[in-house]
């Protein structure tokens, strides 16, 4: 995977914290006063403990060491949590273009000295109950973690990642599957033409087909030119056919050595234990050596500099006319600087985040972009951190006016500093993100220090961010000017800054599929008819290689019997406020509240369904009661964790022609602040503002701007939904609310020049929405927070009730079921319920300006309390690893591809495939491979394995009882479904297959989502969009 660069901030939101939820397994519960006994200078395992330090914010012990013989250095946060985390980084610093890093990232994942197979990596995550397995390259470093509940599963990670690593084989074969080769497109005919193939490859170009992805690395690339910032470590797709096998082991001998490592591990698993198995299989092998990686800084330039981009037009904008990008980019300081960068990026949320922010108002509010730019505010991703301000969507002739704004406006912000209370809300937002109990929490951490810890930082004073908030107020305090220097310093008189515009080119995709053939030819020509004879040869070889059943009994595996047989049960508590039902669900929420409610949409108007989203998306941030959306915002930053309300479609646990439609509102705060939050629902609902046009045009046009961009990442999920749309009644309004219809809706309303109309639409929403007679609450909190929450509620609800409405349901089939199942006169839920529907049968292609596809199948099957959906997701993840991994990702060239179950759909699905309509029969031949029964016990053990690593990944107490609030499934039936997983049988998935998936038994849809396909055009089947 290639990570782009993340603000320090962004990565703040994800540092969560989270206490022991599943405590079935015992464990010494003190994990972090043990690790306070380790002293500086005591050995262990071949390594020195440094540093040993409490950080008491976070709950955890910090031992910082170093490995006495390579000199690899190590940092253990010690936690009470048992989703443990491994993760080891090294800093990659290439200096061209060939994705070298990107490329031996894969292939070390490729097979080792000790597992030898082909993909162990793929293979373990059918053989472990892994929470996450990844690797990532990002700018200048490579990074490989792993985490895990279990402790045997730990040890067996451990090994296949330390031995991939420190002894990859790095086949010539893998280097050419992973990275890129010449092929016949057909390879098994010698006569059809010779192409680029290989996943690194495709993956890049999948990457570049993203305008915001294009811009982003232009602008680091620009303002970093000197030394490794001026490549793209992921590769650039026509630089890629550059790089040679033997480059690639060369790389990987002077970058993936122990002397270059850094080591992380977090959780309440012994750091001894970890210490030993890291020096025996790997450490104690090498020796040190002088890896020569450091990144130079960057000399200071003593005039600004400007730069031009192109890129590909993009027909879903919401303003065809307006389609330019144009940012500053500053660069600040070194990021080893802790203090300092704490300060530059509250800074850059204080000046980008908000309706309240300078640049908010300065550049998004007139309108003259639709949002800001992809790169946007404080980014501590590189040596020295950036600091970047711009819009997209906007019109070339506004450049200069934007430029104006931007200057005119740091000016502003020097004269004039920022309020108390801005300053207030921000540190408000960070004490709130610290306390939040989250499920990744290491993963968070290791991506929190990796960049600092990667420039020889220190990890540990990262960690202490109450520290740098103490030292941020006293500097506040003895110099209320303290941001203002700043601003004048890091912005006004910076002369390292670089202007970037980016513009579309009609004929940019033309530019590069010529430049691809022009490669191409060049390295055809070179070839002699002996060469051209090998090509196909190995093309075979390949072919057959990843045809070949493979044996991987050589690796470490987890057995079914590892599994917990049944799950914990998270008791809740039914109560009502002013007849709402009211769920509670006493949790160790470290100080928060977390409130939801759920509003049915049964009464709205049919012509009204599609504004939803739009309505969700701006009802909290138009303002509302006495507030304006200024105030607003201001108060929830200062009293909220965020407030969201979002479209919920939910399928039915028994039939699939029945589901629950409403929107979800979520919002949470600390404990002393529940009034103040109830307060804003209460206005929200009593007196939401819907009438500042101009308010309304901003929103809308950031959210179809964001629609747009999303297609390119989440492809897939755009044609799972469409294929599935004519499947179920369920899937029919997914798709109006989260699919290509509501993306193209958006675009509409965006290009409207009046949007009196839509204004006229929202207090009709509202009405039926935001009504108590038709909603259900629940709340998250600790046991002492949890009577003073009911409280609260209550007298909500009170207020709201007065404006409680009966409204007749749209639909003639209302049907009501009890929340639980298991007891009828508790709260019930309203499902629609369409026993007439009939699915169809439908193919639909969506034309887009990507160089890769995104393909689906969808198959209409049973809901989750059917005896054979178990077997369905056996089959589908089976299916997966078995065999569509392999057809899609390894011979096709795709950089992922498989089947999943959900909503009682099977879909099949690619993600930026360089095949569309061969994919198609790729799922096809997966049936008939399934039928075949080709497959073993051991096949299915993994299968299961893999599916009950997320069936009991860690939910956070934030979220706990959510299932049974939301779609009435019950813990008892989550057990039982776990009992037919355990007993899915070689012949249930036979026969599952058979029933379901076979031409002529299925009801299914296709949708395929990319670039202009002459085949789909020709055959009429095809409704191409
Ligand atoms: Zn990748």
């Amino acid at each position: 995977m290639f990570r782009h660069t993340k603000a320090v901030l962004e990565k703040l939101r994800h540092v969560r914290l989270k206490c022991r939820q599943l405590p079935r397994r015992q464990r010494s519960t003190a994990a972090k006063e043990e690790a306070l006994h380790y002293n500086a200078g005591q050995q262990i395992h071949g390594f020195t403990v440094k540093e040993v330090v409490a950080v008491p914010d976070l709950f955890l012990t910090a031992v910082k060491l170093t490995h006495d013989k390579t000199g690899a250095q190590y940092l253990h946060a010690a936690r009470d949590d048992p989703n443990n985390l491994f993760s080891v980084q090294f800093r990659t610093t290439p200096m061209d273009s060939t994705g070298v890093p990107h490329i031996l990232e894969h292939t070390v994942l490729c097979g080792s000295k000790k597992y030898p197979c082909r993909d162990p990596f793929f293979k373990m995550l059918n053989r472990s109950l892994s929470t996450f397995m990844n690797a990532f390259t990002a700018s200048d470093y490579t990074m490989y973690p792993f985490s895990t509940q279990n402790e045997k599963d730990f040890q067996n990670l451990l090994s296949v990642y330390l031995d991939a690593v420190f002894f990859p084989c790095l086949r010539e074969q893998d280097f050419w599957q992973e990275g890129w080769r010449l092929e016949n497109e057909n390879p098994t005919d010698a006569s059809s033409p010779l192409v680029f193939k290989g996943v690194v490859f495709n993956e890049m170009k999948g990457v570049f087909s993203d305008n915001e992805s294009v811009y982003g690395q232009h602008l680091q690339n620009k303002l970093y030119p000197d030394h490794t910032y001026s490549v793209v470590s992921g590769g650039e797709p026509l630089a890629i056919p550059d790089l040679t096998w033997e480059q690639l082991k060369q790389f990987h001998a002077t970058h993936y050595h122990p002397s270059n490592a850094r080591f992380f591990t977090y959780g309440d698993l012994p750091l001894e234990q970890h210490l030993k198995q890291i020096d025996v299989e790997a450490l104690s092998k090498f020796d040190r050596i002088d890896p020569n990686t450091q990144v130079p800084s960057q000399p200071h330039w003593t005039s600004p500099r400007d730069d031009h981009v192109t890129c590909s037009p993009d027909p879903m904008a919401p303003d065809q006319s307006r389609q330019n990008t144009l940012c500053v980019s500053y660069m600040l300081g070194d990021i080893t600087d802790t203090f300092e960068a704490f300060t530059l990026s509250l800074l850059s949320s204080l000046m980008t985040s908000g309706p309240n922010a300078p640049f908010y108002k300065a550049l998004i509010e007139p309108k003259i972009g639709t949002d800001f730019s992809s790169v946007v505010g404080y980014d501590g991703s590189t040596k020295e951190a950036s600091f970047s301000i711009g819009l997209q969507g906007m019109a070339e002739a506004d450049s200069e006016k934007v430029k104006n704004i931007i200057h005119q406006t740091i000016s502003d912000i020097i004269a004039k500093g920022f309020e108390d209370e801005r300053i207030e809300a921000l540190l408000h937002k960070l004490e709130i993100q610290m306390k939040h109990q989250s499920t990744n929490f290491g993963l968070s951490l290791a991506s929190y220090i990796a960049s600092l810890w990667n420039h020889d930082g220190d990890p540990v004073e990262l960690l202490q961010i109450n520290n740098s908030v103490t030292k941020f107020r006293q500097a506040l305090k003895e110099n209320p000017r303290f941001l203002q220097d700043k601003v004048q310093h890091y912005f006004k008189e910076n002369t390292h800054r670089l202007t970037l515009s980016m513009s579309p080119d009609d004929s940019y995709l033309e530019n590069q599929a010529r430049a691809e053939k022009d490669k191409l030819q060049e390295k055809i020509s070179a070839l002699s008819d002996g060469d051209k004879k090998e090509i196909y040869e190995k093309g075979l070889q390949l072919l057959d290689a990843q045809s070949k059943t493979q044996d991987a009994s050589c690796l470490p595996a987890l057995k079914v019997s590892d599994i917990a047989p049944t799950i914990p049960i998270t008791p809740v508590l039914m109560s009502s406020a002013e007849g709402v039902p009211v769920q509670f669900c006493e949790q160790p929420t470290n100080g928060l509240v977390y409130f939801r409610a759920m509003c049915s949409l049964n009464t709205l108007p049919e012509d009204l369904k599609l504004y939803v989203p739009l309505f969700c998306s701006v009802v909290t941030k138009m303002g509302c009661g006495s507030l304006d959306y200024r105030q607003q915002a201001q108060q929830m930053e200062m009293r909220t964790g965020g407030m969201s309300v979002s479209p919920q479609v939910i399928s039915d646990c028994s039939s699939l022609d029945m589901f629950e439609q409403g929107v979800l509102l979520s919002s949470s705060c600390l404990d002393r602040n529940v009034p103040h939050m109830f307060q804003l629902w209460q206005d929200i609902f009593n007196s939401p503002h819907f009438d500042d046009e101009e308010r309304l045009r901003v929103l809308v046009m950031m959210s179809a701007q964001e629609l747009s961009n999303g297609i390119s990442y989440s492809g897939h999920m755009y044609a799972v939904t469409r294929a599935s749309r004519h499947l179920t009644p369920a899937g029919d309004l997914h798709e109006s609310f989260d699919g290509m219809e509501q993306v193209r809706f958006m675009k509409r309303i965006a290009e409207m020049s009046d949007l009196t109309q839509v204004i006229r639409m929202l207090p009709r929403i509202k009405k039926h929405i935001l009504n108590p007679d038709n909603m259900r609450c629940a709340i998250n909190a600790t046991p002492q927070q949890v009577s003073e929450s009911a409280t609260h509620v209550e007298s909500f609800m009170k207020d709201v009730a007065a404006k409680r409405k009966h409204f007749k349901a749209v639909r003639p089939n209302i049907i009501q079921r009890p929340l639980d199942v298991l007891s009828d006169s508790g709260p019930s839920r309203k499902l629609v319920n369409d026993p007439d529907f009939h699915p169809c049968y439908m193919k639909t292609f969506f034309q887009l300006p990507f160089p890769v596809n995104f393909v689906s199948e969808s198959v209409r099957t049973v809901p989750y309390n059917h005896e054979h959906y178990a077997s369905l997701c056996v089959l589908a993840r089976m299916m997966t690893a078995k065999f569509l991994h392999g057809e899609i990702r390894e011979k096709g060239g795709a950089y992922g591809g498989g089947a999943k179950m959900g909503g009682g759909v099977f879909s099949f699905y690619s993600y930026r495939d360089p095949n569309s309509v061969q994919t198609l029969s790729a799922f096809r031949r997966g049936v008939e491979w399934a039928k075949s029964g080709q497959f073993s016990q051991q096949d299915i053990d993994e299968a299961k394995l893999s599916i009950f690593s997320s069936v009991d990944s860690p939910v956070a107490p934030s979220s706990k009882g959510l299932s049974v609030f939301l779609s009435g499934l019950t813990d008892e039936m989550k057990q039982h479904h776990r009992e037919r997983l355990f007993a899915v049988t070689h012949e249930n998935i036979l026969d599952a297959a058979e029933r379901y998936l076979c031409a002529g038994h299925k009801t299914c849809g296709v949708a395929i989502l990319g670039p202009e396909n002459d085949a789909i055009k020709k055959d009429p089947s095809w409704v191409v969009k």
